[in-house]
Order: structure tokens, then C-alpha cells, then sequence
């Protein structure tokens, strides 16, 4: 389905659908007719977490979509997550609520710029974080997530040259940890992560001094959070550069009574289900990305009623990107994505 046929289709009956109980029996009893299972990002507006039968960050949902039995996944999130569904699990139905919630980060690159890319580096090796298209990834050696991109990037031969996409915050924390000098980062970046910035981290972390830093490796202020770490400014023990699902796992265990969460503000609702106890405060409550907010509650009833819109990946580009997949499924402890 186009762009434009889903917007057609999303305008009208379903405007202004309130998530209210009417609204999530008639989600629930829909999903069970349709023998489907709702899965969330972390992003999503709370409501949209709250009905689905998980959340979590776009890799664990990816195996989730995989391992369940149901015949049809609905994936609230932006597309090239539910592309990525799809690649690991070709014989389901995948669905996403709105076929334009898409990713700037992916958009950066493309199949043909990285070709040209590759066509500029012979014999280099191909490592793309998961926020790719299938096109892009079907073009890579080794995907990876936020949480073993070093360790993946370490895996390759020393003398090997590297060229990492789509995100350069990333791509430079890469380049720190392994200090290698033949790695190539691609000028990407994240609308919303590349928001949040290093000045306003420093005054809210000064302002809250006993704070510790929870930080996406996307964020803008990624660089300056281990820079102030370096310069003593912020003790180091304080700032933890994490993936959204390492977020969710040091919540659990963290000491502070007040963390400051560089990412998308979406992620606040699980933090503060995880660990009630803990005041967890956005470093930029602007960082919201609009992409994921798409998925309105009405549109993941038409989603539902309607079988819109479906996703799928031709059968070459799949298998292909299944490929970098699942080697990075195989190196390190992959844990989350975005
Ligand atoms: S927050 Fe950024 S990286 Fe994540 S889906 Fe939105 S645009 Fe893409």
C-alpha cells in the first residue's frame, strides 16, 4: 500500500478513536479473531504499550515475532522494524498500523549510496546498525545492534577495512572502544537522538548531581556524556551509555533515586514501570519522534479490522538480508536496538 492510499485510509472513521475500555476489548477481542500478536516499541504512546502482548526494543520484538505462533504480527513501531519481522519470519503476515511511520535514521542511506560506498572501500567489511532498510541490510556483511556493535566491529580482522552506517554518534563510540583507524562512519544521524545535546545534558546533570545518566549511543550528547565523564565533571561510575533494553535492565538494579534518560521520551513509560521507586527525568522532554507516534490508537484498530497495512520484502532481498541478521544474532550478547 502507498503512502498516500494510507493516509486516505487512516483519515475519516478512524479520526479521534479515544483508548478508552471499549477501545482495548474490541483491540484484544479483534486481535484474537485475526489470530494476531500486538507487539510495542518502546517509543509508543503509552496506551499503544499498554494493549500489546509485549514491548520492548526493536530486536527482542523481532524474535519475539519469530517464536510466536501467531499467524499475523501487528507491529507498532516504525517500518523498517516490521520489515525486519518480516525477514525473520517470511511465512507470517506483518502488519504495521501506518505504512509511513518511517525512520530518518534508515533514511539516510540507501541501497544505492552504500553501493557506491562499497564501490569506493573493495574488500571492506559491511557492519549496519538494525536501523536500515531491507535493501540496505540485503548490502551488508554484519548487522548489528546499539548494545554489540563493538563487539562486532572487534570480530573483524584488524587489517580489514570497516564501513559503518547509518549513524555517526554510534559509529564514533565504535571507533573509541576499539580504537581502530580504518573504520569509516557514514554522516548519519537521528532527528531526535542528534536533539538532545551536550550543553543541555551538562546543566541537567549540574543540576542534579546525584543523578546518574542513562544514555542511547545515538544521542548527540553521547560524545559529551564521556567527555564530562573523562573530565571529571560527571563522576564516570554515573554515565552509562545503554541500549533501550539495557536501559530497562539497569532500572532494575540502580542505587540512584534520580536518573537522567537521554532518548526517546516514549522510553520514560517502561523505566518507571520497571523501578516506581526511582525519578527518571528526560534530558530533552522535546525528544519525541513523530514517526512513532503514527501509531494512534485509531490506527491500530484499523490496522486490525482492516488487515492494513501489510508489509513485505521480495524473497531475494530477504534472504539476503537474513543473512546479516543473523550473524549478528551470533556475535556477543546482541541484547537491544534502538
Ligand atoms: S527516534 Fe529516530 S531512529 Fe528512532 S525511529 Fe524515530 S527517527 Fe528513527
Amino acid at each position: 500500500m502507498t503512502a498516500v492510499a494510507s493516509a486516505e485510509h487512516t483519515a475519516g472513521a478512524y479520526d479521534g478513536v479515544v483508548p478508552d475500555e471499549a477501545w482495548r476489548d474490541e483491540v484484544r477481542r479483534l486481535a484474537t479473531e485475526r489470530d494476531a500478536v500486538i507487539l510495542a516499541h518502546n517509543y509508543q504512546i503509552p496506551e499503544i504499550q499498554d494493549i500489546a502482548h509485549h514491548t520492548g526494543d526493536s530486536l527482542a520484538l523481532s524474535r519475539i515475532a519469530a517464536t510466536s505462533e501467531a499467524s499475523t504480527i501487528v507491529f507498532c513501531g516504525v517500518h523498517f522494524m516490521a520489515e525486519t519481522a518480516k525477514i525473520l519470519s517470511p511465512d507470517k503476515t506483518v502488519l504495521i498500523p501506518d505504512a509511513r511511520a518511517g525512520c530518518s535514521l534508515a533514511d539516510s542511506i540507501d541501497a544505492n549510496q552504500l553501493r557506491a560506498w562499497k564501490a569506493e572501500h573493495p574488500g571492506a567489511v559491511v557492519v549496519s546498525y538494525v536501523n536500515t532498510t531491507a535493501e540496505v541490510k540485503a548490502e551488508t556483511d554484519i548487522c548489528c545492534t546499539s548494545s554489540n556493535a563493538v563487539e562486532v566491529v572487534a570480530s573483524i580482522p584488524a587489517d580489514r577495512e570497516v564501513l559503518f552506517l547509518p549513524d555517526m554518534f554510534l559509529g564514533a563510540h565504535v571507533k573509541r572502544e576499539t580504537g581502530r583507524d580504518n573504520l569509516h562512519v557514514w554522516a548519519g544521524e537521528c532527528h531526535v537522538h542528534a536533539g538532545i545535546n551536550g550543553t543541555e545534558l551538562a546543566e541537567r546533570a549540574a543540576a542534579l548531581p546525584d543523578a546518574e545518566l542513562f544514555i542511547h549511543p545515538e544521542c548527540g550528547c553521547a560524545t559529551s556524556a564521556l567527555y564530562l565523564a573523562g573530565e571529571g565533571a560527571v563522576a564516570s561510575e554515573r554515565v552509562k551509555i545503554l541500549s533501550t533494553g539495557g536501559m530497562l535492565d539497569e532500572a532494575k538494579e540502580t542505587k540512584s533515586r534520580s536518573v537522567l534518560v537521554a532518548t526517546e521520551v516514549g522510553m520514560l513509560h517502561q523505566l518507571r514501570k520497571a523501578a516506581p521507586g526511582v525519578d527518571f527525568r528526560p534530558v530533552n522532554d522535546r525528544a519525541s519522534c513523530r514517526y512513532m507516534k503514527m501509531i494512534t490508537p485509531g490506527a491500530l484498530l484499523r490496522s486490525l479490522r482492516e488487515g492494513t497495512d501489510e508489509v513485505n520484502v521480495d524473497a531475494n532481498i530477504a534472504e539476503r538480508a537474513r543473512g546479516a541478521v543473523q550473524r549478528m544474532v551470533e556475535i556477543g550478547r546482541p541484547g537491544g536496538g534502538e
